[in-house]
């Protein structure tokens, strides 16, 4: 395994990293590196093309709507195309709150309407009413996966997201608001696409899912080897608590 390296690309970490959403990749680099595997991390900012063939996963965090509006018409006008290719070679995408809200089709802040990179289908409205704000569990069925498991974490969102009818949520909420306070879905996931609500170190309280991340980006058919996750499961069991499960 020494020979494989996790190439993930960061979009836009300065500007979407609301609840340093970007120490998730921390995590990853670490795991990665107590198992051989090796880690890069290349950043696109505003206005850089990045290569379709380059990265294994794509993150992206989330943030306010001012930095979400331009980083929306960067990811349509720019990212777009080279975005959907990798996609549809197999590379992973994991986005977080305002980032979620930005894979889909539209963000309507009002008048405004901030376009979505469209590689899933789901729309988000800026609805009156109070911010969806707490911690959440969901409970998480995955590909690959024996059986449920729960994602627990914090969110805090103003948007409303509603999936289109063939569309897979992440989860199911047990505890907390998900995409929108009524249906009981949380997130989204189609293939290696995945967008949540959950945010900060969603990956440091579930690791679990971050070993299910890397296998997936790299298209792994073993599982990964296991490790000594005494402090991580309690990490997860902590936040677990904190949502009321
Ligand atoms: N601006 C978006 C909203 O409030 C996302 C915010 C965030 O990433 N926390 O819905």
């Amino acid at each position: 395994m020494a020979d494989r390296t996790l190439r993930v690309c960061a979009l836009y970490p300065d500007l979407m990293n609301i609840y340093a959403d970007r120490g998730n990749l921390l995590l990853l680099e670490r795991r990665c590196g107590w198992r051989g595997i090796g880690f890069q991390v290349t950043a696109a900012a505003l206005g850089d093309v990045i290569d379709p063939d380059a990265h294994d996963l794509f993150y992206l965090g989330g943030g306010q709507d001012r930095d979400q509006v331009l980083c929306a018409q960067d990811l349509v006008d720019v990212k777009r195309e080279a975005l959907h290719a990798a996609v549809d070679r197999g590379a992973a995408v994991l986005a977080v709150c305002g980032g979620y809200q930005l894979l889909g089709h539209s963000y309507e802040l009002g008048e405004q309407s901030i376009p979505g990179v469209g590689l899933v289908d789901l729309r988000t409205v800026r609805a009156e009413g109070p911010r969806l704000i707490g911690n959440i569990a969901i409970e998480v069925d995955l590909p690959g996966l024996d059986g449920p498991r729960v994602l627990a974490g914090f969110e805090n969102h103003g948007g409303r997201t509603t999936l289109g009818t063939d569309e897979r949520p992440l989860g199911r909420v047990l505890r907390g608001h998900g995409n929108d306070g009524h249906s009981g879905l949380e997130g989204v996931q189609r293939g290696h696409v995945i967008g949540t609500y959950m945010h900060g170190p969603l990956l440091p309280k579930n690791v679990w899912f971050a070993d299910w991340l890397v296998q997936a980006a790299l298209a792994l058919d073993v599982p990964l080897a296991p490790l000594d996750d005494e402090l991580e499961r309690a990490a997860h069991a902590s936040a677990r608590h904190a949502a009321g499960l």
